[in-house]
């Protein structure tokens, strides 16, 4: 009844933008991080916020966990 993706193959193709700085993921997003940024009172379901890989160390401190 709707418009179909295309004929053929569905390849799910998962791309990231990131929350900080707005830029694209590559093909493998190395180094990205994802976080859960949903409300469990107010979210029906998971959300999932992206971060690029500086913006995760600079927001997380994905190289070191020590917090402080
Ligand atoms: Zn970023």
């Amino acid at each position: 009844m709707g418009m179909r993706p295309s004929s053929g193959a569905y390849r799910l193709i998962m791309r990231l933008w990131c929350q900080e700085c707005g830029r694209p993921s590559g093909p493998e997003a190395k180094g990205w991080h994802l976080r859960r940024v949903d409300v469990p009172d107010e979210d029906p379901e998971p959300q999932l916020a992206a971060y690029c890989s500086s913006c995760a160390t600079r927001e997380f401190g994905s190289v070191r966990e020590d917090d402080g």
